[in-house]
């Protein structure tokens, strides 16, 4: 049995305005007041991170950014800076979200910049990783894995890395409702946990927080969760309903 806290969350990705995502906040904030076994954690956009951050005062619920830039501040119009989401209440960032990678350019170097940036200004990285369909039938998700690994962290140390989250999130199970098999999720994890013990030490794959993400719904949140290397998970759809989350959080 690990010690591991779980972490449920929620990526609210371009949905809700302001007002409709603090009004999501507030519920799931009711209905989870008192959960003390499970970390939740909810992502809305820049726009709704302030109305959320209100709305989720003096409820257990974390807040979190669905991206930032890497740069303290400057000319860099339309970007966000680290210490901008911690003005805000933000205690997480995802980065390297498969979305970001595959619409926006976002690339293992530039997440590498992200994870670094976002560690000095105290945020909780959940650095995203995971493998397309073409890539799986391949036979190349374990490369693509430990590529995204290296590359995303390199040059940070284990101490650096010591709140760093990881969510598997193969690309295939993403927004498709076909999640992988718990037996997948679970082998994918060890890999991973082993990647990471290899790298970075015994004491870091021991307590790093590795999620399953793709296509988690009430209905498959348990088994996944009962396995020994998924720690929580990082949820799409399924969060964008208070009750749907909230069932998901009590798993
Ligand atoms: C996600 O966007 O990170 C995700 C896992 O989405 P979904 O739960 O909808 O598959």
């Amino acid at each position: 049995m690990s010690n591991r806290k779980p972490l449920i969350a929620g990526n609210w990705k371009m949905f809700k305005t302001a007002g409709e995502a603090a009004e999501t906040a507030r519920k799931l904030a009711s209905l989870v007041k008192n959960e003390k076994d499970v970390e939740v954690m909810v992502a809305p956009a820049f726009t709704a991170l302030s109305s959320v951050a209100e709305a989720i005062t003096n409820s257990p619920i974390m807040l979190g950014a669905q991206n930032l830039f890497w740069e303290k501040e400057g000319a860099f119009t339309g970007e966000i800076s680290p210490s901008m989401l911690v003005s805000l209440g933000c205690q997480y960032a995802i980065i390297g979200h498969s979305e970001r990678r595959q619409y926006f350019g976002e690339t293992d170097e530039t997440v590498n910049k992200k994870i670094g940036a976002a560690i000095n200004a105290g945020l909780v990285p959940v650095l995203c990783i995971g493998e397309t369909n073409t890539e799986r039938e391949a036979k190349k998700t374990l490369p693509i894995l430990e590529m995204q690994m290296k590359n995303g962290l390199d040059g940070l140390t284990a101490n650096a890395l010591s709140s760093l989250v990881i969510a598997y999130e193969p690309v295939w199970a993403i927004g498709t409702g076909k999640a992988a098999t718990a037996q997948i999720a679970q082998d994918t994890h060890a890999f991973i946990r082993s990647w990471i013990e290899t790298n970075f030490g015994n004491s870091l794959a021991k307590s790093i927080r590795i999620l399953y993400g793709g296509s988690v719904k009430p209905d498959n949140v348990k088994k996944l969760m009962d396995q020994p290397d998924i720690d929580g998970a990082l949820v799409g759809g399924a969060s964008l309903d208070a009750d749907t989350f909230g069932q998901l959080v009590c798993f």
